[in-house]
């Protein structure tokens, strides 16, 4: 029999805390998203960029009853990532800066278990579930919004009022009528930090992001050239961004995450970042087995690598460099030329032969 839709929460609730999630929060789905019609006009724009899987059957993101037929309640789950900066000396040479999310292992697997053992216990009690951890299509944080988990905030990331914006959303579609939570507040207030620490001012007004100046779409999402608009703004980013999440005064009550897997692997904060220019396809694998960052693959990645050393590298990173300049695959090349005109023109006293490709 289906226990009545309170004591459906409230042992969904005790099991996902049991099995390590930080928040689990439900809302009745009674109609589309909330914001369809804005996802439908940021769609229209072109502000995806070159996402076009977002574009892909827009009516199924926007409305999770055409993807589970009769689903009643959305279930959204939040999972800490956050990890503290470690204690060590800094490396002599330049250093890239990683997202935190992708400092150790990639979320989706852990989190997929997760979602499979809530799935089992709501199949048990008589429902048809979907998971999403980041995976499909729904507007996530309309449903987060409307089931308490925090609000959205300027930045357009959702932040809670705990765990503030460290952390993985994923929901679980479900046919069982779950006993709603109510809806926070949003708590922004008067703040407009994450707007003010953008660099490339991606957040075009409040709840508006323009993907396409995003840098963490243009380092992950993006596989083509980075913009020359935008190159110097990158800094030393070699994946993702963290600007408008580190902006954000509601992380000051962030804990360390539980999960041992999130924990920072020695190429976050050890590596030169010339030391990237070596990888072959073979050692990119090795080196980013599990982590989220393998799925850019090698010519990204170091096309982001040239860039940050274009930034910051030093006269020791001119050899690599050169190396990268000659390389075949012409995203790779191109970057690495204008890293190398960069350092000639960030560091004029330099002696450089008549053309950085004869260094
Ligand atoms: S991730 Fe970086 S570039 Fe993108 S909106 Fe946030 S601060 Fe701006
Ligand atoms: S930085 Fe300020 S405005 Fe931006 S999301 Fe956080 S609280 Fe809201």
């Amino acid at each position: 029999m289906t226990p009545d839709p309170s004591t459906l929460a409230a042992n969904l609730k005790r099991l996902a805390a049991d099995l390590g999630l930080h928040d689990c929060r439900i809302a009745l789905l009674q109609g589309p998203a909330p914001h369809a019609d804005a996802f439908q006009a940021w769609l229209d724009d072109g502000r995806h960029g070159s996402m076009e899987w977002m574009a892909r059957q827009p009516q199924r993101r926007c409305d999770p009853r055409e993807v589970l037929p009769g689903a009643r309640s959305v279930v959204s789950l939040a999972l800490n990532y956050w990890q503290p900066h470690p204690h060590s000396p800094p490396p002599q040479a330049a250093t890239g800066s990683i997202a935190r999310y992708a400092w150790g292992d990639d979320y989706h697997p852990l989190l997929d278990r997760k979602l499979r053992d809530l799935c089992s216990h709501l199949e048990d009690c008589g429902g048809t579930q979907k998971l999403y951890a980041d995976t499909g299509p729904i507007l996530e944080r309309d449903w987060a919004t409307a089931s308490g988990l925090g609000w959205n905030g300027k930045s357009t990331l959702q932040i809670h009022p705990t765990l503030g914006c460290y952390f993985f959303l994923a929901e679980i579609l479900t046919t069982l009528e779950i006993a709603p939570d109510r809806p926070l507040h949003d708590h922004c207030g008067k703040c407009t930090r994450c707007l003010t620490a953008c660099p490339t001012q991606a957040i075009t007004a409040p709840h508006q992001l323009d993907a396409r100046r995003c840098l963490s779409y243009l380092t992950i999402e993006h596989q083509g050239p980075i913009p020359l608009e935008f190159r110097q703004a990158l800094g030393d980013r070699i994946y993702g961004c963290d600007d408008c999440l580190a902006a954000c005064p509601w992380n000051r009550f962030a804990q360390a995450s539980r999960e041992t897997a999130f924990a920072a692997r020695p190429f976050v904060h050890q590596w030169p970042l010339r030391h990237f220019l070596a990888l072959d396809p073979a050692s990119f694998t090795a080196l980013f087995r599990l982590s989220p960052i393998r799925r850019i693959k090698l010519p990204a990645f170091l096309r982001n690598v040239c860039v940050a050393l274009g930034n910051v590298g030093t006269p020791d990173d001119l050899p690599a460099l050169s190396r990268a300049a000659q390389d075949p695959n012409p995203l790779i090349a191109e970057h690495a030329q204008w890293a190398l005109c960069e350092i000639a023109r960030r560091l004029p006293s330099l002696s450089f032969p008549d053309s950085p490709n004869s260094l």
